[in-house]
């Protein structure tokens, strides 16, 4: 009942009753994709990596903004990061890349109370898995004010330029925390990262949003049956479920 009380001041109507949703007592591992997942699709940030990266690709490659875009949407497709495909048919240096698309206006992004709380109130430990790069994260994590909720960050660097949703990505970031896969429940905006995820043994949950950046990636096609679970509401999930 004390972690009941502590947990976020949400409104009643978006307050289910505890224990009443999905089963969560066999997880001790919570997974948490970064971008669009910790923090709102909607709220512009995303969207300033994304035009950033087109900006990148129109400098590297040569091309006008409107082949650069398509280009970029391309390797993003066909290598699960646009980085990736930069590395692998363009030869071009991560850092330079990571440094320059991150380098984003995060003055409109401001802590998560309620959805801190939530997180807080998981029981066992809590990591970010993303596909972007750990400075990123951390300044994702300290706008949010959720730095000291996980033990810690997996980066595209952990998984060796190999991004969700390639399998091998799962493997390096299960080894590096020594994660109990049937105990562990990862959470991601992007459906077709959470296949691999669930072949593995955890349970996962797809975090829904108008994001157009889903849509362009490999494997759209993902059924239902590949994730366990969907919500709008990642704070509201959280309150839900049975822990
Ligand atoms: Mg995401």
């Amino acid at each position: 009942m004390f972690r009941l009380m502590k947990a976020a001041p949400a409104m009643e109507k978006d307050r289910q009753k505890p224990g009443s949703g999905p089963d969560f007592r066999h997880v001790t591992e919570w997974i948490f994709d970064l971008d669009n997942t910790l923090y709102r699709a909607d709220n512009g940030i995303f969207a300033q990596i994304e035009t950033r990266m087109t900006d990148y690709v129109m400098a590297f490659l040569k091309l006008s903004r409107e082949d650069a875009y398509a280009r970029q949407k391309d390797l993003y497709r066909r290598h699960g990061t646009t980085l990736s495909g930069l590395m692998r048919e363009h030869g071009a240096a991560p850092d330079e890349y990571l440094h320059y698309v991150h380098d984003i206006d995060l003055s409109d992004l401001g802590p998560d109370a309620p959805l801190t709380a939530a997180i807080e109130n998981l029981p066992g430990r809590r990591f970010v898995f993303t596909n972007g790069c750990r400075d990123h994260a951390a300044r994702i994590l300290n706008r949010l004010g959720m730095t000291h909720l996980f033990a810690d960050v997996w980066d595209i660097r952990t998984m060796d330029f190999l991004p969700k949703p390639e399998p091998l990505a799962y493997d390096s970031v299960v080894a590096a925390g020594g994660v109990a896969c049937k105990n562990a429940a990862m959470f991601d905006d992007i459906a077709r990262n959470l296949v691999p995820a669930r072949k593995l043994g955890m349970t996962t949950v797809w975090l829904k949003t108008d994001s157009p950046w889903g849509k362009h990636g490999p494997m759209m096609d993902v059924a239902m049956g590949d994730i366990d679970h969907e919500t709008d509401n990642l704070t509201r999930f959280l309150h839900s479920i049975r822990i």
